[in-house]
C-alpha cells in the first residue's frame, strides 16, 4: 500500500512552522478522533495516518531525513525504540503520546468542567460526551438462574433525536461556525507573566467545544438531540448468576445530548425465592419429609429439582438427618465450568396427633430392640458434618 505524503496528510507545505504543523495535526486529529466518528474505520485510519505523520513531522530528525528520502527515510525509524511506531500506531499510543495536543476538545480536560456533559466515567475513552447509565433491577427464578434467560424488558429512556439524528440542528445549515472560538472549540486565554506568556485552554463555553453553534434548533428536541421514548431492549442472562450481581449492556443506556456514546444499561439481579429449594452457593438444598415407615422400610420418593422432579430412592432404615447427594443437580458456576450439588436432607416426621387404633399399634412396638435408638458414628458424625455446613 503506498503512502500519502505526510504533508499532504496534515494539510500544510513543506515550508511550515513546527506551530503551523502542529496546529494542523490538532485540526485533523480532532476531527477523525474516533469520539467524533464512532465505529468508523476510515476516519480510525485518518486518525493514526495524521498521527504518524505529525510523529515524523514534529521531530527536527525525522523530518530532515523525510524532506531528503521520502518515506524510504523513516520507515524503519524506531521500530525498535526511540518511541516510533514500527508497524503503525495503536490508538493508545496516539492518546498517550499526542492526546494532550487535541485532548482540550474532547474529555481529557474536561472532567468536572462547568462545561458538562463530558463523560466523568474513566472507562469512557477520553472523556467523549456519553449519556448517563440506567440501571434496572431483574428478579430470575432459580429454574432461570440454572438455564440461563433470555430477556425483553421495555425501558423509557433518552433516545437520539429522530429527525436530528441527535445532532439538534436538522441540517448543517441550521448551523454556523462558532464565533467565539471559530470552529476550533477551544477557548484560548493568553496570560502574560514574568516567564512570558503562558497560554491555557479550555473548552470554548459557547459551542461546548465542538467548533458550531446552532442557528435553527430541531423543533422535536429543541436542539437537544434527544427525545424521552420506551425501548424494547433484549439481552441474556449466563447460567449460574448471583443476587446482587450486576450485568453491563453497553450503549443502551441514555443518549447523550447532542451526539456522543450511548450510557450503559445495568442489570442487577434479584433471586426470587423458590417455594422448595433453598441456595447455598452452587449447590441446592431440599428438606425431604417422609414417615417414619418409608424411613424403615423404604420407598421411592420425587424431589424437586431445577430440571423437575426426579425421583429417588430411600433405603430402608434411614436416619432422619441424612443427607442425599444428588451430584450435578445443583446450579451452574457462572463464569466456568462444573455444577453444583442438590443436596436432599431427610427429615423423619414425627406424627403429632394419633387416634386411638394408632397409638394402640404403636404402644406394641414400644418395647421392640429393634425400636432402641442405636446410632452408627456417621449418624453421630453427620450433625458435626451439617453444623460446619451451616455455621459457615
Ligand atoms: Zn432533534
Ligand atoms: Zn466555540
Amino acid at each position: 500500500m503506498s503512502k500519502r505524503d505526510y504533508y499532504e496528510v496534515l494539510g500544510v507545505d513543506k515550508s511550515a512552522s513546527a506551530e503551523d504543523i502542529k496546529k494542523a495535526y490538532r485540526k485533523k486529529a480532532i476531527q477523525f478522533h474516533p469520539d467524533k466518528n464512532p465505529g468508523d474505520k476510515t476516519a480510525e485510519e485518518k486518525f493514526k495516518e495524521a498521527a504518524e505523520a505529525y510523529d515524523v513531522l514534529s521531530d527536527s530528525n525525522k523530518k530532515a531525513r523525510y524532506d531528503q528520502f521520502g518515506h524510504a527515510g523513516v520507515d524503519n525509524m524506531g521500530a525498535g525504540g526511540a518511541g516510533g511506531f514500527g508497524g503503525g500506531f495503536t490508538m493508545d499510543d496516539i492518546f498517550s503520546r499526542f492526546g494532550d495536543i487535541f485532548g482540550g476538545a474532547f474529555g481529557g480536560a474536561f472532567g468536572g468542567s462547568p462545561f458538562g456533559g463530558f463523560g466523568g466515567s474513566s472507562g469512557s475513552r477520553r472523556g467523549v460526551r456519553r449519556g448517563s447509565d440506567i440501571r434496572i433491577r431483574v428478579k430470575l427464578t432459580l429454574e432461570e438462574i440454572a438455564h440461563g434467560a433470555d430477556k425483553v424488558i421495555k425501558i423509557n429512556k433518552l433516545k437520539a433525536c429522530p429527525d436530528c439524528h441527535g445532532k439538534g440542528a436538522v441540517s448543517e445549515s441550521d448551523m454556523k461556525t462558532c464565533p467565539t472560538c471559530n470552529g476550533t472549540g477551544v477557548f484560548t486565554r493568553v496570560t502574560h507573566t514574568f516567564l512570558g506568556q503562558m497560554q491555557s485552554s479550555s473548552p470554548c463555553p459557547a459551542c461546548n467545544g465542538e467548533g458550531k453553534v446552532i442557528t435553527k434548533p430541531c423543533k422535536t428536541c429543541n436542539g437537544e438531540g434527544v427525545v424521552k421514548g420506551a425501548e424494547e431492549i433484549s439481552f441474556s442472562i449466563p447460567k449460574g448468576v448471583e443476587g446482587g450481581m450486576q450485568l453491563t449492556i453497553s450503549g443502551k443506556g441514555n443518549a447523550p445530548k447532542r451526539g456522543g456514546v450511548n450510557g450503559n444499561l445495568l442489570v442487577v439481579i434479584e433471586e426470587e425465592p423458590h417455594p422448595e429449594l433453598q441456595r447455598d452457593g452452587n449447590d441446592l438444598i431440599y428438606s425431604l419429609y417422609v414417615t417414619f415407615v418409608q424411613a424403615a422400610l423404604g420407598d421411592d420418593v420425587e424431589v424437586p429439582t431445577v430440571d423437575g422432579k426426579v425421583r429417588i430412592k430411600i433405603d430402608p432404615g434411614t436416619q432422619s438427618g441424612r443427607m442425599l447427594r444428588l451430584r450435578g443437580k445443583g446450579l451452574p458456576e457462572v463464569n466456568g465450568y462444573g455444577t453444583g450439588d442438590l443436596l436432599v436432607f431427610v427429615q423423619v416426621w414425627t406424627p403429632a396427633k394419633l387416634s386411638k387404633d394408632e397409638k394402640d399399634l404403636l404402644s406394641k412396638l414400644r418395647d421392640s430392640t429393634n425400636f432402641k435408638p442405636n446410632p452408627s458414628k456417621e449418624d453421630r458424625n453427620f450433625f458435626d458434618r451439617m453444623k460446619k455446613m451451616f455455621s459457615q
